[in-house]
């Protein structure tokens, strides 16, 4: 791919002479329009485009050949941070998006018992699983459809936005009713029949990383929605499997550092997965602010000794405030708020 960078003065006309020309050679162009300059991120065919001589025309200023196969989602085609906006709720650039709530749907009761209390120690989204990926086919699997009209009636309730997991492109259109944000599990992470299916709406989607893919696959994964044209995408380090037995995965908050150089995507962090003790979360969840993340998953159970499913990993009410404390002192500590 090829980006090509405006100069600050270049005209609608200047604009439109390169969108014409990259048309007539067969290739195909995604606009970033910044406050300054606009970029324009050429894709096609790889012979065309390193022959192309876009220097030569007025109000281009120069022309960056990328070598990584993704492109749209790079710092270099969108330098500023891209700010997720979720039926005004906005996660990126300095906002956080604060997702919590139970591994999976239960009971209306259990669900609107986290709603209310994650909504009243400051989340602004209810996560929840409707549809679960579990290792064994014996494990609960989730309400499907009833545990969706529970999702909604609880964000509706609390005036949370819901954050649910889509496993199969043929439920967008019924998850697509019920949820503001679309989960996409680390299981899920190449599924790119679904990727591409969640590009082409324009639903927000929160990408989270395989257990074992690289930062550069994951971006390559977020590179297939956007490259459908939703521009709406949120990641999530959720914690990659090592040899580290202790915690049920190895969270890799360096991952946070990564993606703010590579890409201009918001990022999250999901310490109750990434450790699977909950233990654990609260101590990750300040260092994932520290780190510089757009926000936290985090998964919350009024009771979690009878949760049906990641109760081990699934925080009391009272210890979620105690995390929310952390994260208001954290970014206060960093000048962030
Ligand atoms: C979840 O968020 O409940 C979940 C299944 O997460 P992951 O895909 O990261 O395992
Ligand atoms: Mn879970």
């Amino acid at each position: 791919m090829m980006i090509i960078i405006m100069s600050p003065t270049a005209t609608k006309e200047n604009l439109k002479k390169v969108q014409d020309k990259i048309l007539k050679e067969g290739l195909r162009y995604h606009l970033s329009k910044g406050e300054l300059r606009t970029i324009v991120g050429v894709i096609g065919d790889k012979k065309i485009i390193s022959g192309l001589q876009m220097k030569a025309f007025e109000g281009v200023e120069k022309t960056v050949q990328i070598t990584e196969k993704y492109k749209l989602v790079s710092r270099e085609f969108k330098p500023e941070d891209t700010i997720v906006n979720i039926g005004g709720v906005l996660v990126g650039g300095g906002n956080l998006g604060i997702m919590a709530g139970p591994c999976a749907v239960e009971s209306m009761e259990q669900l609107l018992e986290s709603a209310e209390a994650v909504k009243a120690r400051g989340a602004n989204f209810l996560r929840g699983g409707a549809f679960k990926p579990r290792t064994s086919p014996y494990d609960f699997q989730g309400l499907a459809r009833e545990g969706l009209e529970m999702l909604k009636a609880a964000g509706e309730k609390t005036g949370l936005k819901v954050v649910t997991e889509i496993v199969d492109m043929n439920a967008l259109d019924l998850i697509s009713e019920y949820a503001d944000v679309l989960q996409i599990g680390a299981r899920n992470m190449q599924n790119f029949e679904l990727l591409k299916a969640v590009g082409r709406s324009q639903k927000p989607v929160l990408l989270k990383r395989g257990m074992s893919a690289t930062i550069s696959e994951w971006l390559n994964a977020a590179e297939y929605i956007l490259s459908e044209g939703n521009y709406n995408v949120i990641l999530c380090e959720r914690g990659i499997r090592t040899y580290e037995t202790f915690t049920r995965n190895t969270l890799d908050l360096s991952a946070v550092a990564a993606v703010k150089e590579l890409s201009h995507l918001p990022i999250i962090v999901d310490p109750s997965h990434g450790t699977g003790r909950w233990q654990m979360v609260r101590p990750m969840a300040r260092a994932a602010i520290a780190a510089g993340a757009d926000g936290l998953m985090i998964e919350v159970h009024p009771h979690p000794e009878i949760a049906l499913s990641d109760g081990d990993q699934s925080l009391t009410p009272e210890n979620f405030s105690l995390v929310m404390k952390d994260v208001q002192n954290m970014m206060q500590v960093m000048g962030r708020e």
